[in-house]
């Protein structure tokens, strides 16, 4: 493709230059320091809504790095700059989300052996932070310089409920100035995601007057109407093509064995590749409740108190689309050649939903290495292999950035 030989010369001036050449063997050499980082920081419990501590941990790391300005924003995204050379206002982002989804409380205690890190959250994002660590320190090594400022973030709210608030947050200005915007999110080395999956999520809740399960029954209980709704919502029918997928995630409700229920609140989350698929669930989820609701109450007497129910939406994640004949997509994969890499693009839900959403050329990478039990407690991460992702990642912001 000609097009595409700016980008391919690039690369192969970027992977011809000795500082790259001693960032690279910096990687090689500390795989140890960068694990350490890792196990460190999934240590520090990193529940939705309670990263904090976590985001604290991480700018005294940017600080030891010597990068510009580490801060906590007004967000609790931790924010960093490796300014540029050049004045200009072009600004180049290296993401790594450092919420987990597991609820404070959990026990986090990860546990190191060779080159497998065990615990929650060891891999998703344990293995995109560190390796934002690794690239800064490797950088930092070999005085590799960028003629646009690079911007690295920890950023919250990636997972579940955080809605990417972090993200959201960053790009609240529109993403002015932005050029470019890298992803760093879980294992691998192959994978891009240069798609970015909508979806949308719900929580219904039903309420009714309650009672006592002997003197108040045949009132209405909002867990069986809950329940009928759902039933009929797991009945509405999904394509294969585009892939849309509905899932029921949280079930609640109830106050004890012997009362009937005042409330039942369930939580929906809604994909699909295609945005006209997610207005017709929302449709056939409104549906179903109301039917539900409506049948319930039709039994009752009128002057009993009814059932009532509401439906919020608490998660909406854009969809959007790099370009294939973008920059970012052409470095990428004019790294991938030189690496012997085979680019996977992939379509998936990620921190680079909101810059893509926005028309800023961005794509969620893994982080190397390889993980697994992602999302339970039994989360584990093998750094081995890891060096080929950080490099593959190291070319392509030097390229983006103008290394
Ligand atoms: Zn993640």
């Amino acid at each position: 493709m000609a097009s595409s030989a700016p980008a391919t010369a690039c690369i192969a001036r970027l992977a011809a230059d000795r500082r790259v050449h001693q960032a690279f063997q910096w990687l090689h050499l500390h795989e140890q320091q960068i694990m350490r980082w890792q196990a460190e920081m999934v240590a520090i419990a990193a529940p939705p809504f309670g990263e904090q501590a976590r985001a604290e941990w991480l700018c005294v790391r940017f600080r030891d790095l010597d990068l510009g300005e580490p801060h906590l924003d007004e967000a609790g995204n931790a924010v960093a700059t490796r300014r540029g050379t050049d004045a200009t206002s072009e600004r180049v982002l290296i993401s790594a989300h450092i919420d987990t989804v597991f609820p404070a409380g959990t026990p986090v205690e990860p546990a190191l052996r060779g080159s497998r890190l065990s615990g929650p959250g060891a891999c998703d994002n344990g293995a995109g932070v560190a390796a934002m660590l690794a690239l800064t320190a490797a950088m930092r090594h070999a005085s590799l310089e960028t003629a646009h400022d690079v911007i690295f973030i920890g950023n919250v709210g990636e997972e579940g409920e955080g809605d990417l608030r972090g993200m959201r947050h960053f790009y609240r200005d529109g993403g002015e100035g932005i050029t470019a915007h890298l992803v760093l999110d879980g294992a691998g080395d192959q994978t891009a995601v240069t798609h970015a999956l909508g979806s949308q999520r719900w929580l219904v809740t039903v309420r009714g007057p309650g009672g006592h399960a002997w003197t108040d029954a045949g009132r209405p209980n909002p867990i069986v109407i809950l329940s009928r709704a759902i039933q009929k919502f797991s009945e509405v029918a999904l394509p294969d093509t585009p892939r849309t997928t509905v899932n029921v995630g949280t079930i609640e409700g109830g106050t004890a064995i012997n009362a009937i229920p005042e409330q039942a609140a369930a939580r929906f989350d809604l994909r699909s590749t295609d945005p006209e698929q997610l207005v017709r669930l929302e449709v056939e989820l409104h549906r179903a409740v109301e039917d539900a609701v409506l049948a319930a109450n039709r039994g009752q007497h009128e002057n009993s108190a009814g059932v009532r129910s509401s439906i919020e939406k608490i998660g909406d994640r854009p969809a959007g689309r790099l370009p294939g004949d973008s920059m970012l997509m052409q470095f990428l994969q004019a790294v991938d050649r030189h690496l012997a890499i085979r680019t996977e693009p992939r379509i998936a839900s990620t921190d680079a939903n909101i810059p893509l959403s926005l028309g800023v050329p961005a794509m969620s990478l893994g982080a190397g290495g390889e993980g697994g039990g992602i999302h339970t407690r039994a989360e584990w991460y093998d750094g081995r292999g890891r060096e080929s992702a950080l490099r593959r990642v190291l070319l392509l912001l030097l390229a983006v950035a103008g290394g």
